[in-house]
């Protein structure tokens, strides 16, 4: 047990780490703690996709061994932007995977989408620690992610800030006393607006997330509710209990971040400013933990927590997960492809806001999707469900053009 009076930062060994997605919002406050924690990390590879200006940027600032641009096309640019700088530079699918078969100590899997499926799991194979942002990995292929990690002796730490939360004050040791487990959600920017409203939903208001700051495609599913249907999925897969045990609180504040009650009544809550990079913290470090700039919670000064039942009606999408976690097989799979293109869609302006469910909705019911164990099945099921959308939005927009001509 540790002493109360040992150190605020224990003097951890230094840890050589990997960022896959470094360019995005999670990998670049990885990078900031980082820059603030020099003597504590050694880079070893950064990756990104196609912005390798910052890419090229951030591999000088933190001495990276290699950077990688998932993008083929854009090897001459980070090359150019790197010269002289002593980086390696690679390309392409295959060498992000590479990359994050380097031995490295610790990995932050931060790409989007079940792009970073294969990434993350090269990770787990060599038994590294994960920091594990990628929900979208767990929701495609949990099973056969954690039974990898359990196989290969990989450490999975949650990034997610909700899971971050259990993972804290969840009793592992004794995971029969806990009762349920409650995620908060935010409930994003469009809350308190009713459906008719919601249909005139742009891109631009849907990535404007009241409370956190992020990427493009993670505060889409902010606004439909589907990031926490996928968190559902997540938590299924991280923690050892049943899905009937999740349950869904909306807290519009993103002070509580989740709570784990057990069997003799009591509840036990992780609290924060929202500031990913606490949670994100909370995984470089483990088992240490470190500072970070976060803003320090002052309860007072918020005055209110508010909490209210979800809204299955005006956001489908939490249905939509929880009835594809409880049919189990690959339908969690489908669910998360189909949302991918769905909202890779609407940030196009090619579908509205309230097409996103219906487009999920409608993969789900007509595309194949049995059992799927191995990652070629997976990423089977995953490419049918992917055209499977792709043909649902093109039906949407052709009937949308000819009732315009009509
Ligand atoms: P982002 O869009 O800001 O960044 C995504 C990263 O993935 C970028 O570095 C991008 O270059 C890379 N990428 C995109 N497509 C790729 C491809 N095909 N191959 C390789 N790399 C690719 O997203 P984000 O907000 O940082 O989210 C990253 C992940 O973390 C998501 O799974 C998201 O759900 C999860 N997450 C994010 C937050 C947050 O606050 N941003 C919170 C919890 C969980
Ligand atoms: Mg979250």
């Amino acid at each position: 047990m540790e002493r109360l009076d040992s150190p605020r930062e224990p003097q951890a060994a230094r840890r050589s780490i990997t960022v896959l997605g470094a360019t995005g919002s999670i990998g670049c406050n990885t990078l900031d703690l980082v820059a603030r924690h020099r003597e504590r990390f050694a880079v070893e590879a950064l990756t990104g996709n196609r912005n390798v200006e910052r890419l090229a940027a951030q591999a000088r600032a933190v001495g990276a061994k290699l950077a990688v641009t998932a993008d083929e096309s854009q090897y001459g640019a980070l090359k150019a932007a790197l010269s002289g700088s002593g980086v390696e530079v690679a390309a392409g699918a295959d060498a992000v995977i590479a990359a994050a078969e380097r031995p490295t100590d610790w990995v932050m899997a931060a790409i989007v989408g079940a792009a970073g499926l294969k990434p993350t799991l090269a990770a787990a194979r060599r038994g590294a620690i994960i920091g594990l942002a990628n929900k979208e990995c767990l929701v495609s292929a949990g099973s056969l992610m954690m039974a990898e990690i359990t196989r290969c002796g990989a450490t999975l730490i949650p990034v997610d800030s909700e899971h971050s939360a259990i993972f804290q004050v969840f009793d592992f040791a004794n995971a029969n006393t806990v009762e349920r487990i409650t995620l908060t959600a935010s409930g994003g920017p469009f809350r308190s607006r009713d459906l008719a409203q919601m249909a005139s939903v742009t891109p631009a208001e849907a990535v404007a997330h009241p409370n956190w700051d992020m990427g493009a495609k993670i505060s889409v599913d902010s606004a439909t509710m589907m990031n926490k249907g996928l968190e559902l999925i997540e938590a299924f897969h991280l923690f050892p209990v049943r899905g009937e045990q999740i349950e869904i609180v909306v807290h519009p504040q993103s002070v509580i971040h989740s709570l784990v009650t057990y069997i003799d009544g009591s509840v036990l809550a992780q609290l924060g400013c929202p500031d990913m990079r606490t949670p994100i913290a909370v995984a470089l470090a483990w088992p240490h933990r470190m500072v970070t700039p976060a803003a320090r919670l002052r309860l007072a000064d918020i005055g209110q927590l508010t909490f209210e039942e979800p809204d299955e009606i005006k956001f489908p999408a939490l249905r939509l997960a929880r009835e594809a976690l409880q049919a189990g097989g690959a339908a969690t799979a489908v669910l998360n492809a189909a949302n991918e293109v769905a909202v890779h869609h609407f940030l196009a302006g090619a579908i509205g806001f309230l097409e996103i469910p219906a487009v999920v909705e409608e993969t789900l019911a007509i595309c194949e999707r049995g059992a799927a164990t191995t990652l070629d099945e997976i990423l089977a099921i995953d490419g049918e469900a992917r055209r499977c959308a792709g043909m649902i939005v093109e039906t949407a927009r052709v009937r949308r053009a000819s009732l315009a001509f009509g």
